[in-house]
């Protein structure tokens, strides 16, 4: 018997992912590891060699020893990481795209902002006139952007970094297990992410480190990951993260790529507008305006028929605020009625058939057609 009400459809994956089944059995193996990891004793090696173990899987994905690898709570904490070792302390200028997430944003308001254009991808030229002046700098580029799934320009950025020997942050929350990142591109750069944002946990993060690279960390505490990070490392959440990368990386995103695209065929039908359409994008984003309707009007219609979608980012006082990505891209009134659509891992065909009929449905009666 299917369950009454039917359960909601859950197509918020950029916010958080599914958890994969592979995480959950790793977590549970790693709640009943009994030591703490920086323990002597028989209990404390057991949890360290599955603590090592994590680590491996998570730098050998980029390519990098394991000693590159910081675990973290998450990607919050690894940007502000980066921004503190590589920005700060570094004495460097912090230079951030227009479009980052509030981690790398509200971090560093200091910062100087780097404009997008009209598609959302960064000013190299702006980039390249900045960092022609010779300061020191760090620049931070999200891989991907969560609210509209448009890829940055990373190759670009990254040459001009090396260039003009700035450091480069990458914030590869969304892209990870979702599109790969050549190890050219990303060598000498650190890299964020994010557990639950591929089928892991929340509450595991990791900062990357370019090989050999030196770190202060932001929590000395006991001394934990080696200096990097003070804190008893949340052990089942990081066992749950390696295995969910492990999933993700070998997930053909063919599928999901198609049902959006088909998506996308089907909301333009009755006037959505893609912000993202013929851009490279994530395979399962897809960020739409309904002209003249306020995207709080169209998430509490679309959750009425059991449609879980977000406006923006998830914020935690569960508002929806005006997007700064999509003002960043010259969208003004519009970017107050863009909603967001990302299909999970596990997504189903009859899943966003159902979403493209309600969308339809709501869209013939809020543009009256
Ligand atoms: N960076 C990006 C691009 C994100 O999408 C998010 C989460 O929405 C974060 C950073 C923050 O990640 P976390 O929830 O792990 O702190």
């Amino acid at each position: 018997m299917p369950p009454f009400p039917p359960e909601p459809v859950y197509l918020d994956a950029n916010a958080t992912e599914i958890l994969r089944p592979e995480a959950k059995m790793a977590m549970i193996k790693g709640m009943e590891l009994i030591g703490n990891p920086s323990s002597v004793h028989f209990y404390g090696r057991q949890a360290r060699q599955a603590l090592e173990e994590a680590r491996k899987v998570v730098a050998s994905f980029f390519g990098r020893g394991a000693g590159c690898c910081v675990f973290t709570s998450g990607a919050t904490e690894a940007d502000m990481l980066a921004l503190h070792a590589f920005g700060f302390r570094g004495k460097r200028r912090i230079l951030v795209g227009a479009t980052e997430h509030d981690a790398i944003l509200q971090g560093a308001p200091q910062a100087v902002t780097l404009p997008v254009d009209g598609k959302g991808l960064l000013r190299l030229d702006v980039l390249r006139s900045c960092l022609q002046d010779g300061v020191p700098s760090l620049v931070c580029v999200m891989a991907a952007n969560n609210e509209t799934g448009i890829l940055s320009p990373l190759d670009d950025v990254a040459a001009l970094c090396r260039d003009y020997g700035a450091f480069l942050h990458i914030d590869a929350v969304q892209t990870i297990g979702r599109i790969s990142l050549p190890p050219d591109i990303t060598a000498g750069a650190s890299i964020a992410l994010s557990g639950h944002k591929f089928g892991g946990p929340k509450g595991a993060g990791a900062l990357v480190l370019p090989e050999d690279h030196p770190l202060e960390p932001l929590i000395p505490g006991g001394g934990q990951e080696s200096g990097r990070r003070g804190g008893t490392p949340a052990l089942p959440n990081i066992m749950g993260m390696a295995a969910a990368l492990e999933e993700a990386s070998r997930q053909d995103w063919g599928p999901v790529r198609s049902l959006i695209n088909r998506l996308e065929g089907l909301v333009q039908e009755v006037g959505g507008e893609s912000v993202n359409a013929g851009l490279d994008r994530l395979p399962n984003t897809l960020s739409v305006i309904l002209p003249g309707i306020a995207a709080q009007t169209q998430l509490m219609m679309l959750d009425l028929d059991g449609f879980c979608v977000s406006a923006g980012s998830a914020c935690s006082s569960g508002k929806v605020s005006v997007s700064h990505v999509l003002r960043a891209m010259g969208l003004g009134e519009k970017a107050g009625q863009a909603i967001r659509i990302s299909l999970p891992w596990n997504v189903k065909a009859n899943q966003v058939d159902a979403f493209a009929k309600a969308y339809q449905e709501m869209a013939k009666r809020l543009l009256k057609r």
